[in-house]
């Protein structure tokens, strides 16, 4: 069995900067329509945006969707996993544990917080590179908010509300749920970021396929592609066996 896993933004879609404008390449749409209907093939989606809004973004009923980078999931057949009140009230702590240093941080000129639902993203391309020293004891002091784990990025960093909840965390709860033994069963994973470097990490110590889209991360043993065409075209192949 393969058991094949796609980060979305910057993976399945072009880098934009408007997040609600990313939209799945067409050369990926294409591979996820029939990757699924070759004998032998899971098929699954996983990103830290929330299910509904990825589920708009990949509208494909043989795709598995797990949002909030595996809290929430969507299988064929309609069947939903959702994260249950107990998580709801976790989230709600940590946004408050968050909410005065992302004040701070928000009233930093050039400084954009933006609201991820499940992650909180500080985007600091537009700070002055004179005022970025002053910047950085704050970006620090956002990094050690209890309970939440902060990935930095090119200007900006994203912090998870949940510590503990990766991509790694997702692949690994879906191997769970499916009943996926790897290496027995063969795991491909592609992403683009910190986050999904994790789960990259994890499913090729796990005898994996990991793709990493963009050059943005470094993984020693993942497969570099370009961008989202050239990762369906390294997808296809792969699938195809040449
Ligand atoms: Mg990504």
């Amino acid at each position: 069995m393969n058991l094949w896993i796609f980060d979305f933004d910057g993976t399945l879609s072009d880098i934009v900067s408007d997040r609600e404008a990313a939209v799945l390449h067409p050369a990926c749409r294409a591979v996820l329509e029939a990757l699924p209907g070759r004998p032998g093939n899971i098929v699954a989606v996983l990103s830290s945006r929330e299910i509904d809004d990825l589920a708009s973004r990949v509208p494909l009923p043989d795709v598995i969707l797990g949002g909030a980078s595996g809290l929430s999931w969507r299988f064929p057949g309609g069947i939903r996993l959702l994260p249950g009140d107990p998580v709801e009230k976790r989230r709600e702590r940590h946004r408050k544990a968050l909410a005065p240093i992302l004040n701070r941080l928000s009233a930093y000129p050039g400084v954009e917080v933006e609201d991820k639902g499940w992650s909180v993203a500080v985007h600091y391309r537009e700070v002055l590179p004179d005022a970025t020293p002053m910047l950085e004891p704050l970006l620090a002091e956002l990094a050690e908010v209890p309970g939440t784990r902060a990935y930095r990025g090119t200007y900006a960093v994203e912090v998870q509300l949940f510590r503990d909840v990766s991509k790694s965390f997702g692949v690994r709860r879906l191997c769970r749920l499916l009943k996926f033994d790897p290496p027995r069963d063969r795991v491909v994973y592609a992403g683009d970021d910190e986050n999904d470097a994790v789960a990259m990490r994890w499913v090729l110590k796990k005898g994996g396929i990991a793709f990493c889209v963009g050059g943005r991360v470094r993984i020693r043993g993942a497969r570099p592609v370009d961008d989202p065409a050239a990762l369906a075209r390294a997808v296809r192949d792969l699938s195809e066996g040449t």
